[in-house]
């Protein structure tokens, strides 16, 4: 049987693999933002509304390569908004990062990894929509906690320098951001 923690792009070209460690201190959750579904209609994957985006939050020193690392690149849908990493191989969106490696956090697509029931529960439901309300996250609170665990540990023990997107001494990205305009992002919701 295929290791459950090892994740692919679409056409294998990029393939590694989740630590055990990193699946224990990681936290499933379900996006139902408009950035995540726009993520995934810019890259023609299936528009997941009403559907949220399954994504599995971990440490990026969790993660290893095993090949195809240097096709990794990335898009932007504002000036400010997350790092959203894709397979250049094949255009399957791949992860979501903050914009500095001091500041670790990667939210993997659960749907790469070979078993994601393997990931666990779904520990959190974000933007949430509710009629005639604004979105609502529901385990927002466990959410940040783990969230903020797991940064402070990698901060505390200097794992935050092993990660695959960054250049830690420059604190620049690996590949450079192409960042969509205004207009792009809105054509995509429509
Ligand atoms: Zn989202
Ligand atoms: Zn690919």
């Amino acid at each position: 049987m295929a290791d459950p923690l090892i994740f692919a792009c679409d056409c294998g070209k990029i393939r590694g693999e989740l630590s055990q460690e990193a699946r224990k201190a990681g936290t499933r959750i379900v996006c139902f933002c408009a950035d995540c579904r726009a993520n995934e209609i810019y890259h023609k994957q299936p528009d997941p509304a009403p559907g949220p985006v399954d994504l599995f939050q971990v440490n990026p020193d969790g993660l290893t390569f095993h090949q195809g690392e240097d096709l990794l690149r990335l898009m932007r849908l504002s000036p400010k908004g997350l790092f959203r990493w894709y397979a250049g191989c094949c255009g399957t969106p791949m992860a979501n990062t903050l914009a500095k490696p001091t500041l670790p956090f990667a939210g993997l697509r659960s749907d790469r990894f070979a078993n994601k029931d393997a990931l666990g529960k779904i520990r959190a439901r974000a933007f949430v929509p509710k009629q005639g309300k604004q979105p609502r996250t529901e385990g927002a609170a466990r959410m940040v906690m783990s969230l903020l665990s797991r940064m402070i540990s990698a901060r505390l023990s200097g794992r935050w320098k092993e990660t695959p997107f960054f250049d830690v001494e420059s604190g620049e990205p690996v590949s450079k951001p192409e960042v969509i305009s205004k207009e792009e992002r809105a054509a995509l919701l429509r």
